[in-house]
């Protein structure tokens, strides 16, 4: 045989998925490894594909799929998200459906006859439904691309969404040996990501690992002083428009929360375990289906939520973990458009988080763990360097570059040492018999002789007053910063007292270096005031003219969704809409050239749009 004959057939399909990516999804080039993973999988390989949330993970599947002889079948875990990705599939022009339980009967019939006619070019389906008899019988009479399993991580006990119906999956090799196998997934620490090759049989497939940054985030801490009042004026400055997502610990607070920003004006609505499932469905289709939706949530709310334009995640209380941060915040920013990743952080947090680990009822390696992540995570507020390096050094990425996208590069943190400081916290703490809180020890340092302070004999210490070089919210600094340093400890199941750490000793005989971090002056500057963002759309922000032309655009998507009732981005990316505004097309050969215009919009939208932006 020619010994050419591959490489011509291999560089054709190339030329075959690079057309694709054009005609039908309407981009110009591929992102990061989308290309090898695409030429893997169309020459017939199995891979495990590690990509963070955004990094455009869908096409890894759907364009060999298109290649392929044959249906791409895609395991994902949700309706919701099946639903989202074959609405968008449908209006780029592509044959797509989804089996699943929300289907009446004769819809799965006429979706199983076009599988066995080769009607049809991709069909998701929930992994239960996959395994049963039934579908593996419509299965072995069809012509079969590729299968593709996406949130391959529910295969792991370790993840956080352990789906025990993904353990079957590992029958795909066994019956249809011949066809390449994909898992996807945005779960990067090892266990998870050996336990997704073990588990799915992958042991021959080739690993692509992308990086986990996401660039177009940025990150933010802010010391809390009234949380409502600072989330407020966040949302002022940084989003008066835009959609996002507030997360509360509490069910009571998530309703307080959703309360006080509708009185102030904006479209907030509550989600938690606690609503009915109605309620809840309802609000979460909202959130999807119109624009500029702020939910307000507990961490029930998020898995499966697919949409690309949330522009900020805002936490009013700290997470659980930098893992669990890290995947809330990733939520923002999908369209690789600017998103705020912002949180409110204080003492309190601290106190919340020790007494979570103290309570919970595990062993001692166990607690120890947790206790490392729980430092991992007060490391991060606390830092003085950038909050980017912290993240990813954690996740194992340690030479990451300073990102200049967080608080601390844009404004750097100043550091200051803060030996004597801690001395006499320290000390204060040590002299009034390790069982005060912050608010008592700050006014004993600062010499305030309350009723309370007086009756107990604190102004008679030796450290009574002897704080005045720094105000109260600069001594609650010190004391949040000694907690986190472990220099003290909470007593969680006392009253929230402070008592020394193990370090202590070492910190008041003066044998430990100490910085503390200078918390921000919570300054007021617009935004254009403030660093460029990386990922801006070209040219920066808006002119207000283009500010209105923008919002036409998007009135008139929201319109055409309503009619389709489709969530407003599978019609247009905010992205897409972007680039209109900037580039002014005049004819469809102009909005071709446009990033997400690919045949099938242009043919039903066209026209739509082109006389929308000649009448702005
Ligand atoms: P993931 O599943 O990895 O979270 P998606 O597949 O949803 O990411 O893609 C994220 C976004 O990036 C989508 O808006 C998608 O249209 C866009 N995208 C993907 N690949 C490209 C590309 N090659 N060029 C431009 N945009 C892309
Ligand atoms: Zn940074």
């Amino acid at each position: 045989m020619d010994s050419a004959a591959p490489i011509v057939a291999a560089s054709a399909q190339a030329d075959r998925a690079r057309e694709l990516l054009r005609q039908v999804f309407g981009y110009d080039s591929f992102r990061g490894e989308q290309e090898d993973v695409i030429g893997h999988v169309v020459a017939g390989g199995d891979c495990l594909v590690l990509m963070p949330t955004g990094g455009g993970k869908s096409l890894c599947y759907q364009i060999p799929a298109l290649v392929r002889d044959g249906i791409g079948i895609v395991v994902s875990p949700l309706i919701a998200l099946m639903k989202d990705q074959v609405d968008a599939l449908r209006q780029a022009g592509v044959r797509a459906a989804a089996l699943n339980s929300s289907l009446g009967p004769g819809e799965a019939v006429a979706i199983e006859r076009a599988m066995r006619e080769g009607a049809i070019d991709l069909v998701y389906v929930a992994p239960e439904r996959l395994v049963t008899p039934r579908c593996v019988e419509v299965l072995s009479q069809s012509r079969i691309a590729l299968f593709a399993i996406d949130e391959a991580h529910c295969v792991s006990q370790w993840g956080h969404d352990f789906r025990p119906e993904y353990l079957q999956l590992s029958m795909l090799h066994e019956r249809f040996p011949d066809v390449p196998r994909i898992a996807l997934t945005a779960t990067a620490d090892g266990p998870t990501r050996r336990d997704i090759v073990e588990r799915l049989g992958l042991g021959e497939a080739r690993v692509f690992a992308a990086g986990f940054d996401r660039p177009n985030i940025r990150y933010s801490v802010v010391p809390k002083k009234d949380a409502k009042a600072q989330l407020l004026a966040f949302l002022t400055e940084e989003h008066p428009n835009d959609a996002g997502i507030v997360y509360c610990q509490t069910r009571r607070k998530v309703e307080e929360i959703a309360e006080f920003l509708a009185l102030k004006g904006r479209l907030a609505l509550p989600y938690h375990a606690g609503l009915e499932p109605a309620t809840r469905q309802r609000n979460q289709d909202r959130f999807l289906k119109e624009e500029g939706v702020v939910i307000v949530a507990t961490v029930a709310f998020g898995m499966g939520i697919d949409k690309p334009n949330v522009r900020f995640v805002a936490h009013l209380d700290v997470p659980k973990s930098l893992e669990a941060y890290y995947q809330e915040t990733g939520r923002g920013g999908r369209d690789g458009l600017p998103a705020d990743a912002w949180m409110t952080y204080g003492m309190a947090d601290v106190m919340s988080l020790m007494g979570l680990l103290e309570s919970s009822d595990v062993d001692e390696r166990q607690r120890r763990i947790e206790r490392q992540k729980l430092n991992a995570l007060l490391g991060f507020c606390e830092t003085a360097g950038c909050r980017r390096q912290v993240l990813l050094g954690y996740f194992g990425e340690r030479d990451h570059p300073r990102c200049n996208n967080c608080d601390t590069c844009l404004q750097p943190v100043r550091v200051w040492d803060g030996v004597v400081a801690a001395q006499k916290a320290l000390s204060a703490v040590f002299r009034t018999g390790q069982r005060f809180g912050v608010a008592h020890l700050v006014d004993i340092l600062l010499g305030k002789a309350s009723d309370r302070i007086r009756q107990l004999g604190h102004d008679r210490l030796k450290t009574f007053g002897v704080g005045l070089e720094l105000a109260k919210h600069e001594w609650q600094s010190v004391f949040r910063q000694l907690v986190a340093q472990g220099h003290l400890a909470v007593d969680v199941e006392g009253h929230g007292g402070l008592y020394l750490g193990e370090t202590a000793p070492q910190v008041l005989k003066g044998a430990v270096a100490i910085e503390f971090r200078k918390d921000a002056e919570v300054e007021r500057r617009s935004r254009r005031e403030r660093g460029a963002r990386p990922a801006a759309p070209p040219g920066g922000a808006f002119s207000s003219e283009e500010e209105a032309l923008w919002q036409r655009l998007r009135a008139r998507r929201l319109e055409l969704a309503r009619e389709q009732s489709v969530p407003p981005y599978v019609i247009f990316h905010d992205a897409t809409l972007t680039e209109m505004v900037r580039r002014r097309p005049r004819s469809l050969g102009e909005l071709a050239e446009i990033p997400g215009v690919g045949k099938s919009k242009l043919d039903r939208y066209g026209g739509i749009f082109l006389d929308e932006l000649a009448a702005g």
